[in-house]
């Protein structure tokens, strides 16, 4: 079958690999339909994600057909369409009991290396998927599979994010990132009561798709925080989500909370340690709440959203290509000239 394969930094490739079998009784085969790049998977590409080997299959966003099931899958059936999360949850664990699925014990990311488990992506024509039951979420029929896709990571990482935000109805929220993830966070703050949202980026298109979603856009380039302090009686954002993951945004969150404002960073770090405001922090009593988001937890409000029409991230997508075209999208999304890149397999 033919998968996306990592094959150096800023190299991925279209390979012929061997067709994944059911190796244990709780797994299925999933016939992939419809795949996307994700920011993250950019790290990989950059090579920052150690474990990350040489012909490794990647990608984590997916929709298809279930093809195969083990004997103990019981919540779905070959045939069945359906989103899968970006990582998988046994049901079973003490974690996965408390629905906190992202903690499972036996959480394993698709197409991130060794480091998470050594488990083959879902850029690829079949996908093998661990924990079926759990990982797996059927997929309403009157959603189409871009909609659904967005369920199975950034929208739920969006909605996630937002809702740890702690947003009270009539607050305003500043969105840090207006990527893919952070026009997301723009909707989830809204369905969260965010009476006003507040987009920051440098990218003149992505402060327009802000804008066209409601949000007041501000360039981070000209003064942010005077912005910010200028939109909210000097106060600052009551909460800050942020959504890129690196040490400039996450310092800028802090700059832009008001006194006992939280802070959600829904963006993947992947530094070891930031700089942290311990004093700033304590001054202004503010609320850190940094994670990844517990997608099997989240299916069922996301997917009802979408169907309510409440929440659509379809307007995110700037190119449908085929799973051949991968290495192109790879490069223009790494370009940030592509918002999102879907994969048609
Ligand atoms: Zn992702
Ligand atoms: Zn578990």
């Amino acid at each position: 079958m033919k998968a996306v394969t990592f094959t150096g930094t800023r190299q991925v490739r279209v390979a012929d690999v061997a067709e994944p079998k059911v190796q244990e009784p709780h797994e299925a085969i999933v016939r992939i339909n419809t795949a996307a790049i994700c920011g993250s998977d950019l790290h990989l590409y950059h090579g920052r994600l150690t474990g990350v080997e040489p012909g490794t299959i990647i990608g984590h966003e997916y929709v298809g057909i279930v093809e195969e099931v083990g004997s103990q899958v019981s919540s779905i059936r070959p045939g069945d369409r359906v989103v899968g999360s970006f990582h998988t949850a046994c049901g079973h664990c003490w974690y996965c009991r408390q629905k906190l699925y992202s903690q499972c014990v036996h959480c394993c990311l698709f197409g991130c290396g060794t480091r998470f488990g050594n488990l083959p992506g879902t850029q690829a024509e079949l996908a093998r998927i661990p924990h079926a039951d759990f990982t797996l979420h059927p997929v309403p029929d009157d959603l189409s599979d871009e909609q659904a896709l967005f369920a199975g990571d950034i929208l739920s990482t969006a909605y996630f994010c937002a809702e740890r935000g702690n947003i009270q109805p009539g607050d305003t929220v500043a969105v840090v990132g207006c990527g893919p993830v952070g026009l997301c966070v723009i909707q989830c703050a809204k369905v969260f009561g965010a009476a006003r949202v507040i987009a920051l980026d440098m990218v003149p298109a992505r402060l327009q798709m802000a804008k066209d979603l409601g949000a007041d856009p501000v360039d981070v380039g000209e003064n942010p925080i005077k912005a910010v302090k200028a939109l909210t009686g000097n106060r600052g954002a009551d909460v800050v989500l942020e959504a890129v993951g690196s040490e400039a945004t996450l310092k800028l969150a802090f700059q832009l909370a008001r006194g006992f404002g939280t802070i959600s960073a829904a963006g993947v770090f992947t530094e070891e340690a930031l700089p942290f405001p311990a004093g700033r922090s304590f001054a202004k009593d503010l609320t850190l709440r940094v994670g990844m988001a517990n997608v099997p937890a989240q299916f069922h409000a996301v997917l009802e959203l979408l169907r309510a029409g409440r929440i659509d991230p379809t307007m995110l997508i700037t190119h449908t290509l085929s799973l051949n075209e991968a290495p192109y999208g790879y490069d223009l999304f790494d370009r940030k000239e592509a918002v999102k890149v879907i994969l048609k397999v």
